[in-house]
């Protein structure tokens, strides 16, 4: 395996340690995190209003907040001019963030989660109705600054995920009080984790250095209403129907206790769909252990392949991931990689996509097979160079999937 360490920034022990201010966020009251919140001294300057409107058409949620405008962007793409010159400072990495609620090892650095400085979402000291209330919050893949989901090794991913799980549990499942439900949500729940990634630019991604965004609300999302709908009106949840309806030439790979898909109808080139078979579930915090790394491999997988398939289109890789958690959804995530412009026959829901399911689904399945091949490669390689230590280490190998594109 090549020992070429390309990441040349990271976050240090140091800086990591003077921003530590509580170690496991499952240790943590909701309390004392809303009080962390709301004492963190750089949000101050950067509170949204508080107020929302309702879009009377489709439910859709508007947040009033012109303090983002102000937000740093670190990257824009290189300019020719730059190009040679030294590598962009990244304000993580300098340790210029937000105090840290909870941090875990992985096999190089950490992952650790904080406070958003350009929060969408603030906890105000008065509930008052018709306000919206919640947290945002960031969580960092890895303290080294080029290691995401595409390049951490399996056993890392699933700590991320892990702690993913940890955090939405605290989220949901403390004492919410001083958050108002919404009077026009008619699902009965009162608060609401959203979980997305932003990367690129184009899609709002506004920092380079690997993260995920966890927003707590007493307002319900469009989507999660979509949702909620959904099983209302049919009996069943939305993972459940696609499980059962989605055409099988169009799995991408079998993970045993979920899969990964290209629906029927697919909007974008490459969109994906990584839904939990038991549709039980509704949160990640319910997840068992084997369910747990079925979804990490799934994230590592999908976004490894928009990375490969994007530059490849000539297109500059941007991709966004959502979380469908709560009621209605059953469990699963879209990813979706900005493939293809919006337009306006898009903005009245009328899509034109320019490529079919069955080819998006054959090609990922391809990149996929490239990726397990290459690794197989490594791995013989290395038996190979160091054969008496890899023994002594007992080295561990990936679970093969469950059934499907092994
Ligand atoms: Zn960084």
């Amino acid at each position: 395996m090549s020992k070429t360490h390309y990441h040349s920034q990271r976050l240090s022990r140091e800086k990591l340690a003077a921003l530590l201010q509580n170690e496991d966020v499952a240790e943590l009251s909701f309390s004392a995190l809303v009080r962390l919140y709301r004492e963190e001294p750089g949000l101050a300057g950067f509170r949204p209003d508080g107020g929302y409107q309702i879009d009377p058409r489709n439910g859709e949620r508007i947040i009033f907040n012109a303090a983002r405008a102000r937000r740093p962007h670190d990257n824009r793409p290189v300019t020719e001019s730059r190009v040679g010159l030294p590598e962009r400072p990244c304000v993580v990495c300098q340790g210029q963030t937000t105090g840290i609620i909870d941090m875990a090892e992985l096999s190089e650095g950490v992952t650790f989660i904080n406070k958003n400085l350009y929060p969408l979402l603030f906890p105000a000291e008065e509930a008052l109705p018709g306000r919206v209330q919640g947290l945002h919050l960031l969580q960092w893949t890895s303290s080294l600054h080029d290691r995401d989901w595409h390049n951490l090794p399996l056993v890392d991913c699933v700590v991320v995920m892990e702690r993913l799980a940890a955090l939405e549990k605290l989220l949901l499942t403390q004492d919410v009080e001083g958050f108002l439900p919404e009077a026009t949500n008619p699902t009965g729940e009162r608060a609401f984790v959203s979980i997305i990634k932003n990367y690129g630019r184009l899609v709002g991604g506004s920092l380079a250095h690997g993260h995920q965004q966890i927003a707590l609300s007493n307002i319900i999302p469009r989507r999660f209403l979509d949702n909620w709908r959904f099983e209302q009106e049919r009996g069943e949840t939305f993972a459940a129907y696609m499980l059962r309806e989605n055409p099988p030439e169009l799995l991408v790979r079998d993970y045993g206790p979920a899969v990964l898909l290209v629906s029927y109808f697919m909007r974008r080139p490459y969109n994906m769909l990584l839904i939990l078979k038991e549709s039980g579930r509704r949160y990640l915090h319910e997840l068992s252990a084997v369910e747990m790394e079925a979804v990490a491999t799934g994230w590592r997988d999908a976004i490894h392949t928009i990375r490969e398939l994007m530059p490849r289109m000539g297109r500059e890789t941007a991709y966004n991931v959502v979380t469908h958690n709560g009621p209605g959804a059953g469990l699963y995530f879209e990813f979706l990689p900005y493939t293809q412009e919006i337009g306006g026959y898009e903005h009245l829901g009328l899509f034109s996509c320019q490529e079919r399911p069955e080819n998006v689904a054959a090609q990922l399945r391809e990149t996929l097979g490239d990726r397990r091949e290459l690794l197989r490669h490594r791995k013989k390689n290395f038996h190979r160079k160091d054969a008496k230590d890899a023994k002594k280490k007992k080295v561990t190998t990936q679970p093969s999937p469950g059934s499907g594109w092994a």
